[in-house]
């Protein structure tokens, strides 16, 4: 039975020598089954189950059509990943969001195993799991809006990719000030609306408090110890010291969002140079204890799993069987 009306065929993915019509709402892409199937098992077994008589089957321009349920977006990128060579390319190639989401999602659905580790190493390259990642990342492949954050937590909840998730959702505490009505109302994505679930967003409102709260922790080695071992200069040490906490403070309901930022090169610099050598060199290594302590601590803040955790998964979910 022939269809018709309001349909589109997609520009970039009509091959008019293969004989299969794949159909994503109104929006139809023709294309080889038989690669199609060999590269999912998936659509191989839908491929292969008996058809019902052809008076039945739905046909377009003589084509059997095989409708999907999947967004039409989504699956343009996920079938030009597989029919275009140079669509979708490893890391460090340049993506972009929307790419990924559709070729992690489909992949991800349709078991096409080596786009899924392509996509989430795409993905991952921004959020990494370990503070020194965080501190120097390494070069990225996409580049992200903070409006982009809500769909990435979303797709990373849908594929299991929870790795990320510590350092989305550090992430989105810093855009926070700027955003709470995204929290609120959701935010565009593909032509939808995108909103963190329920349970993400109480996750995330009790994380983001818990990670606000650590700021002042992050500048305790301002103030405290009051003596720092091998001083030469005490009084002048330490007034300098709470001198520049009273500053500090006055900053941190900007700055409080990002505890890892809040002190960093600039503000080393920036010290009164009346501050003793022995001083700086502890306040430099509790500063360090202060930060490691609270990477280590970030994904309990959000409810996941530990570090090691995290990468085993990453690894497992990466690794070439
Ligand atoms: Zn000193």
């Amino acid at each position: 039975m022939p269809i018709d009306d309001c349909l589109k065929k997609s520009e970039s993915l009509w091959f008019s020598d293969c004989g299969l019509v794949i159909r994503a709402n109104t929006t139809l892409f023709r294309v080889s089954g038989e690669i199609l199937a060999s590269k999912s098992p998936i659509f191989r077994d839908m491929l292969h189950m008996p058809q019902p008589s052809s008076s039945q089957c739905e046909t377009f321009e003589g084509c059997p059509v095989v409708s999907l349920a999947d967004d039409p977006n989504d699956t343009e990128v996920f079938l030009r990943a597989i029919f275009d060579s140079e669509f979708f390319e490893p890391y460090p190639s340049e993506t972009d969001f929307e790419t990924i989401h559709g070729v992690l999602k489909l992949s991800n659905k349709y078991l096409v195993d080596y786009l899924r580790r392509r996509a989430l190493t795409h993905l991952s390259c921004r959020y990494p799991t370990t503070l020194e990642g965080w501190m120097d990342l390494t070069p990225t492949s996409w580049r992200i809006e903070p409006d982009l954050l809500i769909p990435v937590i979303n797709l990373a909840r849908e594929v299991s990719a929870l790795w990320i998730l510590p350092a989305v959702f550090y992430s989105l505490c810093i855009s926070t000030p700027h955003h709470f009505r995204s929290l609120a109302r959701g935010v565009s994505f593909q032509g939808g609306t995108s909103r963190l679930s329920p349970s993400d967003l109480e996750i995330f409102l009790e994380g983001s408090h818990a990670q606000r709260e650590c700021a002042s922790a992050m500048l305790q080695f301002l103030w405290y110890p009051e003596h720092l071992q091998g001083c030469t200069s005490w009084s002048r040490c330490y007034s300098a010291r709470c001198a520049e906490r009273k500053y500090r403070e006055g900053l941190q309901y900007q700055l409080g969002y990002r505890p890892i930022e809040i002190w960093g090169d600039a503000e080393w610099r920036q010290l009164p140079a009346s501050i003793c050598a022995a001083c700086l060199e502890r306040m430099r290594g509790l500063h360090q204890q202060a930060m490691e302590g609270f990477w280590d601590d970030l994904p309990a803040k959000y409810h996941l799993p530990c570090w090691d955790d995290l990468e085993q998964m990453k690894d497992a979910a990466l690794a070439h069987f």
